[in-house]
C-alpha cells in the first residue's frame, strides 16, 4: 500500500444524529473510510450491545449521505450473507478471530476484510486464521494489531504489540494496520502509539474518535478528540 490507510470513527453510536456528527467531522478531514460498530462485541452482557440492525441501515445512510466508506464488525454468518457485500471493509474483532466458520462465510465475500488479531493469538495462530478467508476465494485481507493481553493491563487495557508489523512484513504480503485504541485502552497514549505505529511501518490506522468522547456510549477512556487526530494527521503527512 503506498497511501496509509486511515480509518476513524467512533466505537459505536446511538443515534443517527450522533454517527452523523461524527461522520462529518472525520470526512472533513478528507478521511475516506468511517469505522463504527453496530454489532457490537461486548465482554459483559449488560453492557450496550450496538443498535443493531438499525444501526446498520444508519451506516449505510451515512455511506450514501457523505460519500464516506464504511468500515463496521460483522459477528455471524447471517450479517455476512446479508450485509457483506453493502459495506466498504468487514471488521473481523479480536474476539472471532479463532471463529473460522465466519472466516470461511467472509472469505466466500469479494469485499475487503480487516482481521483483528485475538488478544491471545501467536503470529501464526492469526496467519492461519487469514488463510481460512483466503482460501475461501477472497485474498484481500488487512491484518489488524490491537493490543495484546499483557501482565500490566490492569493499568492499560491492552498492551500494543509493534514488532507485529516487522514480524508480518517480513512473513506475509498482507498489508497490516495498527488499533491503538483498544491496544491501549487510554486516549492520552493514542497520539505516541499512533506515530509509533506508522514509523514502524503500520501501512494504516483504526482509530477510535468522538467531538465529545465523555458521551460515547463505549470505550469512552480510550477515545481520542479531533484536536488529537488532527497531530496525527499532520505526522502522518511528513
Ligand atoms: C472494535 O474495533 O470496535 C473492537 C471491538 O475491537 P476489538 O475486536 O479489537 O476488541
Ligand atoms: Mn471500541
Amino acid at each position: 500500500m503506498d497511501e496509509k490507510l486511515i480509518i476513524a470513527g467512533p466505537c459505536t453510536f446511538g443515534s443517527y444524529e450522533e454517527l452523523y456528527k461524527v461522520a462529518e467531522e472525520v470526512k472533513k478531514r478528507g478521511i475516506k473510510y468511517l469505522r463504527a460498530g453496530t454489532f457490537k462485541m461486548r465482554t459483559s452482557p449488560d453492557s450496550f450491545q450496538g443498535l443493531r440492525e438499525e444501526g446498520m441501515e444508519m451506516l449505510l445512510k451515512i455511506k450514501k449521505e457523505l460519500g464516506l466508506k464504511i468500515v463496521t464488525e460483522l459477528t455471524s454468518i447471517e450479517q455476512v450473507k446479508k450485509y457483506g457485500d453493502k459495506i466498504d471493509i468487514i471488521q473481523i474483532g479480536a474476539r472471532n478471530m479463532y471463529n473460522y466458520e465466519l472466516l470461511k462465510e467472509v472469505g466466500k465475500t469479494k469485499t475487503p476484510v480487516i482481521l483483528k488479531r485475538s488478544f491471545s493469538a501467536t503470529y501464526k495462530e492469526w496467519i492461519l486464521a487469514a488463510k481460512y478467508i483466503k482460501n475461501g476465494g477472497n485474498n484481500n485481507i488487512i491484518l489488524c494489531e490491537r493490543g495484546i493481553r499483557n501482565f500490566i493491563s490492569d493499568e492499560t487495557r491492552y498492551i500494543l504489540d509493534i514488532q507485529a508489523i516487522s514480524y508480518i512484513k517480513k512473513n506475509t504480503n498482507y498489508p497490516i494496520i495498527v488499533d491503538p485504541s483498544h491496544a491501549s485502552g487510554a486516549a492520552y497514549m493514542v497520539e505516541a502509539m499512533s506515530k509509533a505505529s506508522l514509523a514502524a511501518g503500520a501501512d494504516g490506522l483504526l482509530i477510535e474518535v468522538h467531538y465529545n468522547p465523555e458521551e460515547s456510549l463505549c470505550d469512552k477512556n480510550q477515545i481520542i478528540d479531533f484536536e488529537t487526530l488532527d497531530r496525527i494527521l499532520e505526522y502522518n503527512k511528513k
